[in-house]
C-alpha cells in the first residue's frame, strides 16, 4: 500500500521520484506562487512541475528558498522539474534555455527537465541537447511531456538515453490508456497533467462524488488515490493551503478494484489541453 507522504517511485536510471507533487501552471502572481510554494513544502509537498513558459520560474525559486529554509530541509530533499519551451527546441537553443531556467529558479542543477512538447523535426535534436546535460551530470533525469507513442517510437529510435517520464494530460475522463500500456512496456513513467481536469467539471461526477463519500474523501482525494494506484505520477496545481494540505491527505486508504473499475469506466478519451497530434504552438 502507498500509505506514505514521501512515497517514491523508482524511475528507469534508479533516482527516486515522489509520486505526488505541486502543479505551478498558470499562477501568474509572484506573491501568491510563493506563498503556494511555502506552503506546500511546509505541508510535506517535496516535488514541484514548473517551466520556462509558465514565465513564473523565478517565484518558484523564491517559494523553494523561503520554504526549505521554513522547513528546515534541504535543496537536496527537494524534486525540481522544468521544461523547454517549443521555441527553444534545438541542440545549442536547448542548452541555453536550461541554463536560462536554472538561473531564474536560482539553483545549479534541476532533478528533472522534460521537452515539453513534441514538435516534429525538432524534438530529436533538443533530445540530444538533454543527453548531453545528462551525461555531463547537469541534471539528474530527462524526459518528455506530451509524447504520443508514435512519438517515443520514433525517439526511442536513436536515443542513447531513454526517458524516464512522460508527462501527459490523464484524468478520469482521459486515461490515456494506450500510452500508459506502452510507457509500462518500455519503463518510462506516466505522470498526469491537469489530474483534475483543471476545474473543468470532473469534481461534480456523480459516480465521483458516490466513490468519495464512501470513503469520506472529497472527488479530488479520490481522483488522485486513482493515480496513485494505478503506478501514475501526479502534480494536482492549487495555491490554496486548505487544498493544498487536501490534495496530499490520500495516503490513509485504498480504493478497493470494483471503484477502481468504476473510476477506470469513466473514460471518454476526453481533452481539456491541446492535442499532442494537432497544435500548432
Ligand atoms: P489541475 O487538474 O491540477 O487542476 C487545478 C485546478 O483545480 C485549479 O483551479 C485549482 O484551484 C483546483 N483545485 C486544486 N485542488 C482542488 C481540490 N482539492 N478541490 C477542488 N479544486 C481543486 O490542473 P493543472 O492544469 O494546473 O495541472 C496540474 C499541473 O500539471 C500544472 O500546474 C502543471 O504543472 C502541469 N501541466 C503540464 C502540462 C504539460 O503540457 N506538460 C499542461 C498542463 C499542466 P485552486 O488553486 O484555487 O485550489
Amino acid at each position: 500500500m502507498i500509505n506514505n507522504m514521501n512515497s517514491t517511485i523508482t524511475l528507469n536510471n534508479g533516482i527516486e521520484m515522489p509520486r505526488l507533487g505541486l502543479g505551478v501552471f498558470r499562477v501568474e502572481d509572484s506573491s501568491e506562487l510563493i506563498n503556494a510554494v511555502k506552503v506546500a513544502i511546509k505541508n510535506g509537498y517535496r516535488s514541484i512541475d514548473g517551466a520556462a513558459i509558465y514565465g513564473n520560474e523565478e517565484a518558484m525559486g523564491e517559494g523553494i528558498r523561503e520554504g526549505i529554509k521554513e522547513a528546515g530541509i534541504s535543496r537536496e530533499d527537494l524534486f525540481i522539474t522544468s521544461k523547454v519551451w517549443n521555441a527553444d527546441l534545438g541542440y545549442e537553443s536547448t542548452i541555453a534555455a536550461y541554463e536560462a531556467s536554472l538561473n531564474r529558479l536560482g539553483v545549479d542543477y534541476l532533478d528533472l527537465y522534460l521537452i515539453h512538447w513534441p514538435v516534429e523535426g525538432k524534438y530529436k535534436e533538443a533530445w540530444k541537447a538533454l543527453e548531453y546535460l545528462y551525461k555531463e551530470g547537469r541534471v539528474r533525469a530527462i524526459g518528455v511531456s506530451n509524447f504520443q507513442v508514435h512519438h517515443l517510437q520514433d525517439l526511442l529510435g536513436d536515443a542513447e538515453v531513454k526517458p524516464v517520464i512522460n508527462q501527459i494530460e490523464l484524468h478520469p475522463y482521459l486515461s490515456q490508456k494506450n500510452v500508459r500500456e506502452f510507457c509500462e512496456e518500455n519503463h518510462i513513467q506516466v505522470e498526469a497533467w491537469s489530474p483534475l481536469m483543471a476545474g473543468n467539471g470532473l469534481l461534480e461526477n456523480e459516480i465521483l462524488k458516490e466513490i468519495a463519500k464512501k470513503y469520506n474523501k472529497t472527488v479530488a482525494q479520490i481522483v488522485l488515490r486513482w493515480d496513485l494506484q494505478g503506478q501514475v505520477v501526479t502534480i494536482p496545481k492549487s495555491t490554496n493551503e486548505r487544498r493544498l494540505i487536501e490534495n496530499i491527505d490520500i495516503f490513509d486508504f485504498n480504493l478497493n478494484k470494483v471503484d477502481i473499475d468504476k473510476i477506470d469506466s469513466l473514460n471518454q478519451d476526453l481533452r481539456v489541453g491541446p492535442d499532442p497530434d494537432n497544435f500548432d504552438f
